[in-house]
């Protein structure tokens, strides 16, 4: 399977090219088809694999054919700042040549600033579940327009304590959505989170 074969925009090839991504990996090969359908998917991925633009790909193919607004349409949760940094940037790295605006937030930096742009506008916000439940309460994250959660390391996120965050989000999110959940194990707790707040999701282990 090679990229040009999956019903991606030329956009999205030429980005691809651009940062010399050849062929799929095999979460992409796996997760990207699925995704572009709209389903739900709950993708067993270690980090390395190539998962986060299992995930961007579908995300910003979505958002090419979407009509513009200034609230978020996707959101990925991430456990670490430094996750959130790395996501950010391929999510940039995949939407050169659009104007899709990806804010980063997460805890130990001033909020003020994340308010302001968020403010501004974005299509995908990748955040930590705290300083999104944070925004959330604030008022300055506004979560209506959302047409697809991503939770990436979903078992971390869980070890590091964030369910209660996480699921207040998730209630928060619209009923309707597409959500994908990236996982390096799939523990009891992950299961428990997609049986809860996920759509059918096709399993799919690499
Ligand atoms: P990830 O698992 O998403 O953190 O990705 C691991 C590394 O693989 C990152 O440095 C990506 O830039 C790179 N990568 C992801 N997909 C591909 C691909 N299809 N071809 C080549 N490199 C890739």
């Amino acid at each position: 399977l090679k990229f040009t074969d999956m019903d991606l925009s030329d956009m999205m090839l030429a980005a691809l090219a651009k940062i010399d991504y050849e062929k799929p990996s095999p979460v992409q090969a796996g997760v990207i088809p699925l995704a572009l359908e709209g389903k739900d998917v709950l993708g067993q991925a270690r980090t390395g694999t190539g998962k986060t633009a299992s995930f961007a790909i579908p995300i910003l193919e979505m958002l090419a054919e979407s009509k513009k607004g200034s609230l978020p349409q996707a959101i990925v949760l991430v456990p670490t700042r430094e996750l959130a940094v790395q996501v950010r940037d391929e999510f940039g790295r995949l939407s050169d040549g659009s104007n899709v605006r990806c804010v980063p937030i997460y805890g130990g930096k001033p909020i003020k600033s994340q308010i302001q742009k968020l403010e501004r506008g974005c299509e995908v916000v990748i955040g930590t579940p705290g300083r999104v439940l944070d925004l959330l309460g604030r008022g300055a994250l506004n979560l209506a327009q959302l047409r697809c959660v991503v939770l990436d390391e979903a078992d971390r996120m869980l070890d590091i304590g964030f369910r209660p965050d996480i699921e207040k989000i998730l209630r928060s999110c619209p009923k309707q959505r597409q959500t994908l959940l990236l996982s390096a194990t799939v523990a009891p707790g992950v299961k428990r989170l997609a049986e809860r707040y996920m759509n059918n999701p096709v399993m799919l282990d690499f």
